[in-house]
């Protein structure tokens, strides 16, 4: 039977490493819906920069291996620029935006055996996954870790952190919260492989 692992969490908590390396070690693909409201946020960035509109509706957001496409143009770095992360959270925001995109996150995990990661894939996207993974961290360790990934400062990820779970949370269309039947794991001072681990193990169970 095609199976699903939801992972879900805060900013920073480690998921996209994570989802992706429990991916390719169970043989699964790997979803990373994050992308799609960043390439939703490119694509509000460049309208304004052209004076015109596109729907999400029409755009075409498609992974290829690691390569994200927006449009058909490669989007993989571009999407992780700071503005854009800012920026992806507002538009997240927008009930039309995350209609569309849980919409197709839908489809695109129907058949086949997925690792879906984001911040609503257990509680709205795939209420029904096999597994339910909650993952978090103290706001300090996911601070630096992405600050290890960015080369920015300590404070400066922080706060630009903070500001994006406060967003997520608090806002109305599908808030970011841990659905009643996901497994919560806290994984300050764990090695990513340890996490890796934990989550093999619980879809072995
Ligand atoms: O996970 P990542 O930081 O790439 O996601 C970018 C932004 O997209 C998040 O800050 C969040 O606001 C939004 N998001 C969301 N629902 C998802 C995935 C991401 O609202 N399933």
């Amino acid at each position: 039977a095609p199976m699903l692992v939801a992972i879900d969490g805060p900013v920073g908590a480690g998921k996209s490493t994570v989802a992706r390396a429990v991916a390719q070690r169970l043989g699964f693909t790997y979803l990373d819906t994050g992308a799609m409201y960043r390439c939703v946020a490119l694509a509000a960035i460049e309208d304004e920069a052209a004076d015109h509109v596109r729907d999400v509706a029409v755009l075409h957001i498609d992974f290829e291996g690691d390569r994200v496409l927006l449009d058909h143009s490669e989007v993989t770095e571009a999407i992780r620029a700071p503005e854009v992360s800012r920026r992806s959270s507002q538009v997240a925001a927008d009930p039309h935006v995350r209609e569309a995109l849980v919409d197709r996150q839908r489809k695109l995990t129907e058949r086949g055996d997925w690792v879906a990661e984001g911040r609503d894939i257990g509680t709205v996207v795939r209420p029904d996954a096999e597994l339910k993974v909650f993952l978090t961290a103290s706001d300090e360790e996911r601070a630096a870790r992405r600050a290890a990934q960015t080369g920015r400062g300590l404070e400066q990820e922080l706060a630009d952190l903070r500001e994006r779970d406060l967003r997520d949370r608090t806002r109305e269309a599908s808030p970011l919260r841990r659905a009643e039947d996901a497994v919560e794991l806290d994984t300050t001072g764990l090695a990513f492989e340890q996490v890796v681990e934990r989550i093999a193990a619980l879809v072995a169970e």
